[in-house]
Protein backbone atom coordinates (compact mmCIF):
# COMPACT_ATOMS: atom_id res chain seq x y z
CA UNK A 1 0.00 0.00 0.00
CA UNK A 2 1.36 3.76 -1.01
CA UNK A 3 1.82 5.65 2.08
CA UNK A 4 0.02 9.21 2.49
CA UNK A 5 1.62 11.78 1.13
CA UNK A 6 1.83 14.31 3.68
CA UNK A 7 -0.57 17.37 3.82
CA UNK A 8 -1.62 17.01 0.08
CA UNK A 9 -4.23 13.91 1.13
CA UNK A 10 -3.14 12.45 -2.42
CA UNK A 11 -1.38 9.18 -2.21
CA UNK A 12 1.99 9.30 -3.52
CA UNK A 13 0.49 7.31 -6.80
CA UNK A 14 -2.25 9.64 -7.21
CA UNK A 15 0.63 12.72 -6.75
CA UNK A 16 2.51 11.71 -9.47
CA UNK A 17 -0.11 11.70 -11.75
CA UNK A 18 -1.23 15.16 -11.08
CA UNK A 19 -1.01 17.23 -14.54
CA UNK A 20 1.56 19.66 -14.12
CA UNK A 21 2.29 19.36 -10.62
CA UNK A 22 5.81 21.24 -9.01
CA UNK A 23 8.77 19.12 -8.65
CA UNK A 24 10.12 20.07 -5.55
CA UNK A 25 14.02 19.34 -5.66
CA UNK A 26 14.88 18.06 -1.75
CA UNK A 27 18.67 19.07 -0.85
CA UNK A 28 20.09 15.90 -2.07
CA UNK A 29 18.80 15.70 -5.17
CA UNK A 30 19.76 19.63 -5.64
CA UNK A 31 23.10 18.47 -5.19
CA UNK A 32 23.24 15.47 -7.32
CA UNK A 33 22.03 17.97 -10.25
CA UNK A 34 24.51 20.82 -9.43
CA UNK A 35 27.51 18.47 -9.19
CA UNK A 36 25.87 17.21 -12.66
CA UNK A 37 25.69 20.77 -14.36
CA UNK A 38 29.30 21.57 -13.04
CA UNK A 39 30.92 18.29 -15.10
CA UNK A 40 29.08 19.59 -17.89
CA UNK A 41 30.54 23.25 -17.29
CA UNK A 42 34.29 22.03 -16.73
CA UNK A 43 33.93 19.58 -19.69
CA UNK A 44 32.52 22.37 -22.05
CA UNK A 45 35.35 24.60 -21.19
CA UNK A 46 37.59 21.83 -21.49
CA UNK A 47 36.65 21.40 -24.93
CA UNK A 48 36.12 25.20 -26.09
CA UNK A 49 39.05 27.15 -24.03
CA UNK A 50 42.23 24.50 -25.36
CA UNK A 51 41.05 25.32 -28.75
CA UNK A 52 40.54 29.22 -28.61
CA UNK A 53 44.06 29.26 -27.07
CA UNK A 54 45.35 27.19 -28.96
CA UNK A 55 44.73 29.19 -32.28
CA UNK A 56 45.62 32.24 -30.73
CA UNK A 57 49.33 31.03 -30.19
CA UNK A 58 48.87 29.15 -33.48
CA UNK A 59 48.16 32.10 -35.30
CA UNK A 60 51.57 33.16 -37.17
CA UNK A 61 53.55 31.45 -35.17
CA UNK A 62 56.16 28.84 -37.33
CA UNK A 63 54.16 29.85 -40.37
CA UNK A 64 55.17 28.70 -43.43
CA UNK A 65 55.31 30.78 -47.04
CA UNK A 66 53.42 28.61 -49.29
CA UNK A 67 52.54 30.58 -52.90
CA UNK A 68 53.48 33.99 -53.94
CA UNK A 69 50.03 35.57 -53.80
CA UNK A 70 50.72 39.13 -55.21
CA UNK A 71 53.79 41.24 -56.02
CA UNK A 72 53.32 45.10 -56.05
CA UNK A 73 55.52 47.41 -55.55
CA UNK A 74 57.23 47.91 -52.53
CA UNK A 75 55.89 44.32 -51.34
CA UNK A 76 55.71 40.71 -51.92
CA UNK A 77 52.03 38.51 -50.33
CA UNK A 78 52.43 35.42 -49.68
CA UNK A 79 49.99 32.50 -49.00
CA UNK A 80 50.71 30.56 -45.99
CA UNK A 81 49.67 26.87 -44.31
CA UNK A 82 47.06 28.84 -42.14
CA UNK A 83 44.17 29.30 -44.19
CA UNK A 84 43.57 32.90 -42.03
CA UNK A 85 47.12 34.44 -42.51
CA UNK A 86 48.99 36.09 -45.56
CA UNK A 87 53.17 36.68 -45.14
CA UNK A 88 53.68 40.21 -46.05
CA UNK A 89 57.60 40.68 -47.31
CA UNK A 90 58.94 43.91 -47.85
CA UNK A 91 61.20 45.20 -50.80
CA UNK A 92 63.63 47.78 -50.80
CA UNK A 93 62.36 48.79 -54.29
CA UNK A 94 60.69 52.22 -54.53
CA UNK A 95 58.18 53.80 -57.50
CA UNK A 96 56.92 57.13 -58.04
CA UNK A 97 55.50 59.35 -60.60
CA UNK A 98 52.90 56.26 -61.14
CA UNK A 99 55.69 53.86 -62.12
CA UNK A 100 57.38 56.12 -64.18
CA UNK A 101 60.29 56.26 -61.42
CA UNK A 102 61.69 53.43 -60.32
CA UNK A 103 64.57 52.99 -57.62
CA UNK A 104 65.94 51.24 -54.45
CA UNK A 105 66.03 52.96 -51.32
CA UNK A 106 68.79 50.72 -49.35
CA UNK A 107 66.89 49.49 -45.49
CA UNK A 108 63.40 50.74 -46.75
CA UNK A 109 61.75 47.06 -46.78
CA UNK A 110 63.27 46.62 -43.19
CA UNK A 111 61.95 50.27 -41.63
CA UNK A 112 58.79 50.44 -43.67
CA UNK A 113 57.45 46.80 -42.11
CA UNK A 114 59.32 47.14 -38.14
CA UNK A 115 57.22 51.17 -38.55
CA UNK A 116 54.35 49.52 -39.78
CA UNK A 117 53.75 46.75 -37.16
CA UNK A 118 55.02 49.33 -34.19
CA UNK A 119 52.37 52.14 -35.08
CA UNK A 120 49.72 48.95 -36.05
CA UNK A 121 50.39 47.85 -32.25
CA UNK A 122 50.14 51.30 -31.23
CA UNK A 123 46.52 52.14 -32.94
CA UNK A 124 45.51 48.40 -31.49
CA UNK A 125 45.73 49.81 -28.00
CA UNK A 126 43.66 52.82 -28.94
CA UNK A 127 41.27 50.81 -29.94
CA UNK A 128 41.43 50.08 -33.92
CA UNK A 129 41.41 46.77 -35.25
CA UNK A 130 44.68 45.91 -37.78
CA UNK A 131 45.82 42.83 -40.16
CA UNK A 132 49.18 42.51 -37.46
CA UNK A 133 49.56 39.40 -36.24
CA UNK A 134 53.30 38.82 -35.72
CA UNK A 135 56.23 40.06 -36.79
CA UNK A 136 58.35 36.56 -38.20
CA UNK A 137 61.84 39.13 -39.33
CA UNK A 138 63.26 42.34 -39.91
CA UNK A 139 61.33 42.40 -43.54
CA UNK A 140 58.12 39.93 -43.17
CA UNK A 141 55.18 40.01 -40.98
CA UNK A 142 52.35 37.63 -40.55
CA UNK A 143 49.09 39.73 -41.18
CA UNK A 144 45.28 38.07 -41.35
CA UNK A 145 43.90 37.50 -44.64
CA UNK A 146 41.99 40.41 -45.71
CA UNK A 147 39.99 41.27 -48.68
CA UNK A 148 41.07 44.87 -49.42
CA UNK A 149 38.42 47.44 -50.20
CA UNK A 150 39.89 49.44 -53.10
CA UNK A 151 39.73 52.71 -51.75
CA UNK A 152 42.85 54.97 -50.83
CA UNK A 153 41.82 56.63 -47.74
CA UNK A 154 44.05 59.95 -47.82
CA UNK A 155 43.96 62.18 -44.03
CA UNK A 156 45.63 65.90 -44.68
CA UNK A 157 47.05 68.29 -42.18
CA UNK A 158 48.90 70.68 -43.89
CA UNK A 159 48.87 71.11 -47.48
CA UNK A 160 51.58 69.62 -49.57
CA UNK A 161 51.55 67.82 -52.54
CA UNK A 162 48.56 66.70 -55.08
CA UNK A 163 46.62 68.94 -52.68
CA UNK A 164 48.73 72.06 -53.47
CA UNK A 165 48.97 71.77 -56.66
CA UNK A 166 44.98 71.06 -57.41
CA UNK A 167 43.89 73.58 -55.23
CA UNK A 168 46.24 76.10 -56.13
CA UNK A 169 47.97 77.26 -52.57
CA UNK A 170 51.14 76.60 -51.18
CA UNK A 171 52.49 73.93 -49.24
CA UNK A 172 52.26 73.85 -45.46
CA UNK A 173 49.45 75.50 -44.88
CA UNK A 174 48.44 73.93 -41.66
CA UNK A 175 44.90 72.88 -41.56
CA UNK A 176 42.45 74.51 -38.79
CA UNK A 177 40.82 70.67 -39.59
CA UNK A 178 41.65 67.66 -41.19
CA UNK A 179 40.26 66.73 -44.72
CA UNK A 180 39.72 63.15 -45.90
CA UNK A 181 39.63 62.44 -49.53
CA UNK A 182 38.82 58.44 -51.60
CA UNK A 183 40.84 57.35 -54.30
CA UNK A 184 39.83 54.26 -56.28
CA UNK A 185 42.88 52.22 -56.17
CA UNK A 186 42.80 51.17 -59.51
CA UNK A 187 46.53 50.84 -61.67
CA UNK A 188 44.64 51.02 -65.14
CA UNK A 189 41.78 54.58 -64.29
CA UNK A 190 45.58 56.12 -62.17
CA UNK A 191 43.96 55.53 -58.79
CA UNK A 192 41.30 58.78 -59.84
CA UNK A 193 39.99 60.51 -56.57
CA UNK A 194 36.49 60.09 -56.10
CA UNK A 195 33.81 60.53 -53.24
CA UNK A 196 31.29 57.91 -51.47
CA UNK A 197 28.29 58.14 -53.44
CA UNK A 198 31.04 56.84 -56.60
CA UNK A 199 32.17 54.67 -54.28
CA UNK A 200 28.58 53.25 -53.43
CA UNK A 201 27.70 53.61 -57.06
CA UNK A 202 30.54 51.67 -57.76
CA UNK A 203 29.69 49.37 -55.27
CA UNK A 204 33.03 49.32 -53.66
CA UNK A 205 31.81 49.24 -50.06
CA UNK A 206 28.87 49.33 -48.17
CA UNK A 207 27.47 52.48 -46.67
CA UNK A 208 27.85 51.14 -43.21
CA UNK A 209 32.04 50.15 -44.45
CA UNK A 210 32.28 53.87 -46.00
CA UNK A 211 31.38 55.02 -42.55
CA UNK A 212 33.55 53.07 -40.07
CA UNK A 213 36.47 53.31 -42.16
CA UNK A 214 35.85 57.07 -42.37
CA UNK A 215 35.48 57.10 -38.49
CA UNK A 216 38.41 55.36 -38.28
CA UNK A 217 40.39 57.08 -40.55
CA UNK A 218 39.89 60.56 -38.27
CA UNK A 219 40.65 58.39 -35.03
CA UNK A 220 44.42 57.37 -37.05
CA UNK A 221 44.82 60.49 -37.82
CA UNK A 222 44.65 61.66 -34.15
CA UNK A 223 46.63 58.57 -32.53
CA UNK A 224 49.20 58.98 -34.87
CA UNK A 225 49.47 63.15 -34.88
CA UNK A 226 49.84 63.15 -31.32
CA UNK A 227 52.79 60.45 -31.38
CA UNK A 228 54.26 61.86 -34.37
CA UNK A 229 54.37 65.73 -32.55
CA UNK A 230 56.09 63.67 -29.42
CA UNK A 231 59.14 62.50 -31.31
CA UNK A 232 59.08 65.90 -32.92
CA UNK A 233 57.74 65.21 -36.47
CA UNK A 234 54.64 66.83 -38.35
CA UNK A 235 52.09 64.56 -39.89
CA UNK A 236 51.57 66.05 -42.76
CA UNK A 237 49.66 64.16 -45.14
CA UNK A 238 49.21 59.76 -45.07
CA UNK A 239 47.55 57.23 -46.83
CA UNK A 240 45.84 54.24 -45.48
CA UNK A 241 43.96 51.17 -46.51
CA UNK A 242 41.20 48.71 -44.98
CA UNK A 243 40.00 45.21 -45.71
CA UNK A 244 37.62 42.95 -44.69
CA UNK A 245 38.27 40.50 -42.32
CA UNK A 246 35.34 37.70 -41.09
CA UNK A 247 32.99 40.89 -42.05
CA UNK A 248 34.92 43.63 -39.91
CA UNK A 249 36.28 46.41 -41.52
CA UNK A 250 40.37 46.15 -40.35
CA UNK A 251 43.28 48.63 -41.04
CA UNK A 252 45.86 46.62 -43.25
CA UNK A 253 48.85 47.53 -45.89
CA UNK A 254 51.20 49.63 -44.23
CA UNK A 255 52.29 52.98 -42.56
CA UNK A 256 55.48 54.31 -43.13
CA UNK A 257 57.72 56.97 -45.07
CA UNK A 258 56.59 55.67 -48.21
CA UNK A 259 52.96 56.40 -47.49
CA UNK A 260 53.17 59.33 -44.81
CA UNK A 261 54.30 62.91 -45.10
CA UNK A 262 56.57 63.54 -41.83
CA UNK A 263 58.24 67.20 -41.28
CA UNK A 264 61.04 68.04 -38.34
CA UNK A 265 58.76 70.11 -36.71
CA UNK A 266 61.57 72.59 -36.31
CA UNK A 267 63.41 72.28 -39.51
CA UNK A 268 60.79 71.25 -41.41
CA UNK A 269 63.00 69.10 -43.35
CA UNK A 270 61.52 66.58 -45.22
CA UNK A 271 61.74 62.80 -43.72
CA UNK A 272 59.41 60.84 -45.78
CA UNK A 273 59.61 59.94 -49.52
CA UNK A 274 58.92 62.86 -51.40
CA UNK A 275 63.09 62.97 -51.27
CA UNK A 276 62.90 60.28 -53.57
CA UNK A 277 60.38 61.75 -55.63
CA UNK A 278 61.78 64.52 -55.75
CA UNK A 279 65.37 63.71 -55.92
CA UNK A 280 66.43 65.79 -52.78
CA UNK A 281 68.88 63.17 -52.11
CA UNK A 282 69.63 61.81 -48.38
CA UNK A 283 66.62 59.33 -49.00
CA UNK A 284 68.23 57.04 -46.50
CA UNK A 285 68.91 59.18 -44.28
CA UNK A 286 65.61 60.03 -43.73
CA UNK A 287 63.92 56.49 -43.27
CA UNK A 288 66.78 56.12 -40.82
CA UNK A 289 66.03 59.37 -39.23
CA UNK A 290 62.54 58.57 -38.64
CA UNK A 291 63.18 54.69 -37.56
CA UNK A 292 65.71 56.03 -34.76
CA UNK A 293 63.21 59.03 -33.27
CA UNK A 294 60.43 56.06 -33.48
CA UNK A 295 62.72 53.89 -30.67
CA UNK A 296 62.41 50.26 -32.12
CA UNK A 297 64.39 47.96 -30.55
CA UNK A 298 66.97 45.72 -32.66
CA UNK A 299 65.28 42.10 -32.88
CA UNK A 300 67.16 39.63 -30.76
N1 LIG B 1 50.19 58.27 -51.08
C1 LIG B 1 50.53 56.93 -51.09
N2 LIG B 1 50.29 56.20 -52.22
C2 LIG B 1 49.73 56.74 -53.33
C3 LIG B 1 49.37 58.11 -53.31
C4 LIG B 1 49.61 58.84 -52.17
O1 LIG B 1 51.01 56.40 -50.11
O2 LIG B 1 49.54 56.00 -54.32
C5 LIG B 1 50.44 59.08 -49.86
C6 LIG B 1 51.56 60.07 -50.04
O3 LIG B 1 52.77 59.53 -49.58
C7 LIG B 1 51.13 61.22 -49.18
C8 LIG B 1 49.60 61.17 -49.19
O4 LIG B 1 49.28 59.85 -49.61
O5 LIG B 1 51.58 61.03 -47.86
C9 LIG B 1 48.97 62.18 -50.09
O6 LIG B 1 49.53 62.07 -51.37
P1 LIG B 1 49.10 63.07 -52.55
O7 LIG B 1 47.67 62.88 -52.86
O8 LIG B 1 49.53 64.44 -52.20
O9 LIG B 1 49.84 62.49 -53.82
P2 LIG B 1 51.31 62.71 -54.36
O10 LIG B 1 51.63 64.15 -54.20
O11 LIG B 1 52.15 61.81 -53.51
O12 LIG B 1 51.18 62.26 -55.77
Amino acid sequence: SSPEAPCSGFTEKQRRKQPGRKVILDFPRMMYYNSFLTVAVLFEQLINEPVTNYQKKRMGKGMKKVDLLYEGKAKKVYKTDDPDCYIVDYKDDATAMDGLKKGTIVGKGAINNRMTNHIFKLLEKEGIPTHYVEELSDRETAVKKVEIVPLEVIIRNITAGSFAKKMGVEEGIVFKRPTLEFSYKNDDLHDPFINKYYALSLELATEEEIDTITEYAFKVNEVMKKYFDSLGIDLVDFKIEFGRYKGQIILADEVSPDTCRLWDKETHEKLDKDRFRRDMGNVEDAYNEVFRRLGIEDRK
